[in-house]
């Protein structure tokens, strides 16, 4: 067979001269190239999240380069808006990315159906060198092929005896295509499948994997690269060192392997990833996107979780050793750790939602109250407007509530969210200081409270203000410990703990709330005497 002429019949109008696109994307001068290569479908998930994020802080540690590829040559998958929702979402993670189809880049273009020139170029090459061939089977003559095999209990597949276009003369390939007839472009796979060639993946380690004999489609019958050959072409020109994906794709490595070697390109290296997992009763399955709120990232936006967290604990799940570190090293960098593939789990870390709260809260505690207030200004602004404006318009008594036991050792771990924060301190502004139905007052509540705000000084310290609970507590006979009154609780009328609720309560109308001497000194003595006028007339 004269191969050119088929090549030219096939591709008139396409160079099968590679060696300009091999000029046009030159060597890096970096040892370490990733990327993120999604496909338009939909948004970030936690998943490809975390694939992404794993490409990023290993291209950030070697110094390299990490760039984001869409890999949009399934007309069918596509979803109006996809391109851009990713890359809203990867901006909201502050995922640094260094070329991409918005910011560019040498090796673009980074959006695969606008590179349909070059796939085109690389599948004539092939088929000028015999390597790729048309094939004209329909749909249906597949199906029937898929079904033979089935019940012959063969391996299916474009393979073997069963790749009739294979061997179809150029007189034959001709009268198809002067007769318009639809045809894809095969490889011509040179593997043996009875042989196994050994491949090491970073993560998964030493693996035998059979030799490719799939004559698996390069170009589907509307002139656009299947995933396998587009992405091919597009590691090798854009010269990607490691591609890190999810193990779904680790089934499809012999003919990924095999389409390197055919072209004669460099493999890159490879890490596939596990899946993130989750506990669902007594079994782990793949945490799922449509059965798992937490697997959507919109989850954590809408409750207010930092993305700092997510990526926090993201970073615990890609190796279990970072956890400790960053106990070690609260104020560094995340990528200041040394992420290492070998310490990756194999079959995948399992998603705890409890643990990224319990993280959340940590990290809260960590951060100055003038951080958080700004985080409280972006979440209600999109989530709560009327919220956002009051805390606008009470800045500094804001960041004060937010400093409730948060200037000491070991700050408070109350917010897990920024939503948490109205949930827990509404009460504190007047606008939302709302009554509670039903309220437990004990004896001689009002003389107790009229006599605490009398003698209550927003300047005392903590111990001269226990010191004039006491004398109330004693003057109403309460008694001022717990002990003197679990010798004897016959002789009082309750105890302090009794007191301070109701302090509590009538400022705040709730059974809890952090430290209330803090919280009366942040409130201040006037907005103090006015709630607990009002509580006593409501209370009357
Ligand atoms: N476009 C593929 C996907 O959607 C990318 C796989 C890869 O990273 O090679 O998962």
């Amino acid at each position: 067979m004269d191969y050119k002429k088929l090549a030219d019949l096939l591709l008139p109008n396409v160079s099968s001269d590679i060696s300009i696109y091999e000029k046009k994307y030159p060597e890096r001068n970096v040892s370490f190239v990733s990327r993120f290569a999604p496909s338009p479908t939909g948004f970030i998930h936690m998943g490809s999240l975390y694939t992404a994020y794993i490409s990023s802080l290993f291209a950030k540690k070697n110094n390299g380069v990490f760039y984001l590829r869409i890999e949009d040559t399934d007309q069918k998958r596509k979803v109006e808006n996809g391109i851009e929702n990713i890359i809203n979402d990867l901006e909201k993670f502050n995922i640094n990315i260094d070329e991409s189809p918005i910011i560019g880049g040498l090796y673009g273009p980074y959006i695969q159906s606008e590179r349909k020139e070059i796939y085109l170029s690389y599948a004539k090459y092939l088929v000028e060198n015999g390597m790729a061939y048309p094939c004209f089977c329909t749909k249906e003559e597949l199906d029937e092929v898929r079904k033979e095999q089935e019940s012959l209990k063969e391996r299916t597949g474009y393979i073997c005896k069963w790749a009739k276009c294979r061997n179809l003369t150029f007189e034959e390939i001709k009268k198809n295509i002067d007769n318009e007839v639809s045809y894809v472009i095969r490889l011509k796979a040179p593997g043996n499948f009875d042989k196994k060639f050994e491949f090491k993946d970073l993560i998964k380690g030493k693996l035998m994997l059979p030799e490719n004999d799939n004559d698996i489609v390069l170009i589907k019958s509307d002139g656009l690269p299947t995933y396998h050959f587009a992405h091919i072409v597009d590691d090798h020109l854009m010269h990607t060192t490691h591609i890190i994906r999810g193990d779904e794709w680790l089934s499809s490595l012999p003919v990924h392997y095999q389409l390197f070697r055919v072209f004669g390109f460099k493999v890159p290296k490879y890490a596939h990833v596990a899946p993130i997992n989750k506990k669902d009763n007594n079994t782990i399955r793949k945490l799922s996107k449509r059965y798992d709120p937490e697997c959507n990232i919109a989850y954590y936006f809408e409750k207010g979780i930092p993305v700092e967290v997510i990526k926090l604990y993201l970073a615990t799940l890609i190796n279990s050793n970072f956890e400790n570190w960053y106990t070690n090293n609260i104020d560094k960098d995340i990528s200041e750790f040394n992420f290492e593939f070998n310490k990756m789990s194999v079959s995948g870390p399992i998603f705890d939602l409890e643990k990224l709260i319990s993280l959340s809260k940590t990290y809260f505690s960590t951060l100055k109250a003038e951080k958080i207030y700004d985080g409280l200004l972006e979440y209600y602004k999109i989530y709560n407007k009327e919220f956002y404006d009051l805390i606008s318009k009470y800045k500094e008594y804001t960041i004060n509530i937010l400093n409730i036991e948060r200037l000491k050792k070991r700050p408070r771990k109350d917010l897990s969210c920024y939503s948490d924060f109205m949930n827990l301190f509404s009460y504190m502004y007047d606008e939302y200081y709302d009554k509670i139905e039903k309220v437990n007052l004990i004896k001689d509540y009002d003389k107790i409270l009229n006599d605490f705000i009398d003698t209550y000084s927003g300047d005392d310290d903590e111990e001269l203000w226990t010191s004039k609970i006491k004398e109330i507590c004693f003057k109403y006979n309460y008694a001022s410990n717990m002990k003197e009154y679990n010798d004897n609780p016959a002789l009082y009328n309750g105890h302090i703990t009794d007191v301070c609720t109701l302090i509590r309560l009538a400022i705040t109308y709730r059974y809890e709330s952090p430290n209330i001497y803090e919280i009366l000194k942040v409130m201040g003595k006037e907005r103090v005497s006015k709630r607990i006028d009002s509580f006593i007339k409501e209370a009357q």
